[in-house]
């Protein structure tokens, strides 16, 4: 049940609220230990605020968000650091995250200082071992942020990310910046991690391209609202809602016999600070009708682990499957 407003104030002396930007509206969904859930959709729907407030970097406006058993909202500071142990981040832009000013070998030592973890040797030697855990060398430590590609730096994030061995980490689209022939790499070496590590995944990217081979499931999100949730398999073969569909159809497919008819979005993705009324999609979704911008659909089950947030689900066709049937 998360939700995160935004106010949105004017004037610089006398600040005025003059509205909201509501983020993340009643956005619910579970990670299982050793699972990576997808959190898709375009930029500005609300993933990467809903991957902050799992961390607690920030307050939630309301909802809970409970972490191996625990309300994290209960946590006082220093329980809430102790648990921050077990939860890390992968960001998007490596460069702009790592400390230009610092060695690698410092980067990678800050949270175990932080965590109180270990000496300066023994943080010295799991930083050297790290490196070599995301594919450098243990050299790497007595070099620089600048010193190192794109990928590399990537690399360098993931291994700090790594170093008080979490148990959940929020992948906040790590290959978006990268080029295509280093994203596999990228999304490779994360997977590998984690089967070796017994690793949970929330991965958000903006594209069903990118979570294709890493996800379990994959939820996606428009304008702060959840609007399907299922396993990759069910999503991928039988996606129910339109904008889902838009979504994979935008995806370029080399097989021409696996193309489906595409759905294309119209428009852009309207404002959150005055989303549409009723579902939020229906002034870009190709099925709308009256009831859409009346009513609000709500999140309903349409096969078990299978929810989907659109009042005419039932009857809309799932262009995959007319694809492959030959009838569309
Ligand atoms: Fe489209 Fe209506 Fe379904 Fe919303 S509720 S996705 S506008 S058909
Ligand atoms: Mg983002």
């Amino acid at each position: 049940g998360l939700v995160k407003h935004f106010a949105v104030t004017r004037g610089l002396i006398r600040r005025k609220t003059i509205g909201l930007v509501r983020a993340v509206e009643d956005v619910s969904f579970e990670i299982a230990r050793g699972e990576t859930l997808a959190l898709v959709g375009e930029s500005g729907c609300g993933k990467s605020t809903t991957g902050r407030l799992i961390l607690r970097l920030m307050d939630p406006t309301a909802g809970s968000v409970r972490f191996k058993g625990k309300e994290i909202a209960d946590l006082d500071k220093d329980a809430l650091r102790r648990m921050r142990r077990h939860m890390q981040i992968i960001f998007q832009d490596p460069y702009a995250s790592l400390n230009p000013r610092m060695t690698v070998g410092e980067i990678l030592a800050e949270p175990l200082r932080v965590h109180e973890i270990g000496d300066d040797a023994s943080r010295a030697a799991r930083g050297r071992e790290l490196l070599e855990i995301v594919g450098l060398l243990p050299e790497h430590a007595r070099r620089y942020p600048h010193q190192f590609s794109g990928g590399q730096r990537q690399r360098i994030g993931i291994a700090r990310a790594l170093a008080a061995n979490p148990d959940l980490i929020v992948c906040d689209e790590p290959v978006s910046a990268l080029d295509v022939s280093i994203q596999a790499q990228i999304v490779n070496l994360l997977q590998n991690l984690q089967q070796r590590f017994g690793l949970s995944y929330l991965f958000i990217a903006h594209d069903l391209a990118v979570v294709k081979h890493i996800s379990d499931r994959v939820a996606v999100m428009y304008l702060g609202k959840l609007v399907e949730i299922a396993d990759k398999k069910t999503l991928y073969d039988r996606p129910l809602h339109p904008y889902t569909q838009a979504l994979l159809a935008a995806i370029p497919k080399p097989d021409p016999a696996l193309r489906t008819k595409r759905v294309m979005l119209q428009g852009d993705v309207p404002s959150p600070f005055r989303p549409p009324t009723g579902c939020r999609f229906h002034t870009r979704c190709p099925h709308a009708q009256a009831r859409c911008s009346a009513e609000e659909p709500l999140l309903r089950e349409a096969a078990p682990g299978h929810r989907v947030a659109c009042h005419f689900f039932e009857t809309i066709p799932a262009p995959t499957i007319l694809a492959r049937a030959g009838l569309a």
